[in-house]
């Protein structure tokens, strides 16, 4: 089905085959299970002699399309895709750990990523490190002989941090570990970690992936038998997306190049008007020469991703006051939404989270998180400028 093609048109043309309905657009398959022409045919399909769907929680039409168009997307050889971003996560890893494996992570992940390996991956005796990316070269001093896979994200959510995909990648592969990156802030569009040597991605399908703030979903691309093992986890456990949710996602597909090229230009525009602005201490956006990692941020993205963060002058206090004279923008959990969302860190995500351990991962009380959306330009700016000019 995935031939080689470019990046848009692989997200429009690499379609599952017509039924005999002859529809454009590819038919959604709400069904449980498939039906078997006879006991040779059944047997021959449990024993995987033949590429046949069986059960909708080991595979289904739609979540093969879907999966199909991530895996040309990141350049992976195999896929498989899950109810949401925490459940591929949680069954990537859960499939592939051992009881007494070690796992090292960036020390700004996902909150829930997080919660995995500090309060449940514990209970299997599975302990985790991990490591700063103001410190990359001490890393290698976390490293210990049942060290089996290193986790990030990058960029980071919130502080926008850029991990080098190109060192991380190089320095896996020397120490025989396998490279696990979530690519959710980027998307295949803008960043591909396995062309850096990552084994396998990860992605929150629910974001801008997705893009209309409609359904959750995750996938899981990357080398084909770490993808088997993961397969055969979840097909026991159960994770898997629903067909309807497939079918949403892999329609948004279609537009995931035009929708971040426009997500991309707003957040740009936006960051350099906050630049500007005297409410504002420091902005941070992975194109903005100003960030820390510019020069690792151009190499290995193609634009600088729908995610702004900035610092009001005050505290959270006046983090509050700022949500609280929003208008237009929603002040809402879901990132890579049509919508831009304003959210607070400190006041609500990172909010029991002590002082110490916010400026750990690099959340001041002040900072501001924008999901910069698709509206035009000027209403954002209008907006934003109204809730700082007091
Ligand atoms: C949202 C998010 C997740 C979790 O995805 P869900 O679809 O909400 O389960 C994981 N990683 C990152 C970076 C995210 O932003």
């Amino acid at each position: 089905m995935s031939s080689k093609k470019e990046f848009e048109t692989g997200a429009i043309r690499n379609q599952m085959p017509r039924s005999g309905y002859s529809e454009h657009t590819s038919a959604m398959y709400l069904t449980s299970s498939f039906v078997f022409d006879d006991a040779e045919d059944m047997r021959a399909s449990f024993a995987e002699e033949k590429e046949k769907n069986i059960y909708s929680r080991f595979s289904n039409p739609n979540n093969t399309e879907f999966v199909d168009k991530v895996v040309a997307m990141e350049g992976a050889e195999s896929g498989y895709a899950f109810a949401s971003g925490m459940a591929a996560i949680f069954s990537t890893l859960g499939a592939l750990l051992e009881s007494g494996d070690h796992v090292l992570s960036a020390r700004s992940v996902f909150g829930s990523t997080h919660a995995l390996f500090t309060k449940y991956f514990p209970k299997w005796n599975i302990e985790t490190s991990y490591f700063d990316i103001k410190e990359v070269d001490r890393i290698e001093a976390l490293i210990r002989p049942e060290t089996k896979i290193i986790f990030a994200e990058t960029p980071t959510n919130p502080g926008l941090e850029i991990l080098d995909l190109e060192f991380l990648g190089a320095f896996a592969k020397k120490h025989g570990i396998l490279l696990v990156i979530d690519n959710c802030f980027a998307t295949p569009y803008l960043q591909q970690p396995i062309a850096f040597g990552a084994d396998l991605v990860v992605h929150s399908a629910t974001k801008l992936m997705d893009g209309q703030g409609r359904v959750l979903g995750g996938i899981t691309v990357g080398r084909a038998e770490l993808i088997r093992e993961i397969y055969l986890f979840s097909r026991n456990t159960g994770p898997s997306l629903s067909p309807f949710n497939a079918w949403i996602l892999s329609k948004s597909l279609e537009t995931l190049a035009v929708r971040v090229d426009k997500h991309c230009e707003n957040a740009m525009d936006l960051a350099r008007y906050l630049e500007k602005h005297e409410q504002v201490n420091w902005v941070k956006y992975p194109f903005l020469k100003s960030h820390p990692q510019y020069e690792i941020a151009v190499k290995q993205m193609k634009k600088g991703g729908n995610i702004v963060a900035f610092e009001l002058k005050g505290g959270i206090e006046e983090g509050r006051n700022f949500l609280n004279r929003i208008k237009m923008c929603t002040l809402s959990a879901n990132l890579g939404d049509t919508r831009t969302i304003v959210t607070h860190p400190a006041s609500s995500t990172h909010s029991k989270l002590s002082a110490e351990e916010r400026a750990g991962v690099g959340i001041s009380d002040g900072l501001i998180r924008v999901s910069v959306g698709l509206e035009n330009i000027s209403d954002i700016v209008e907006d934003l400028s109204q809730a700082l000019n007091i």
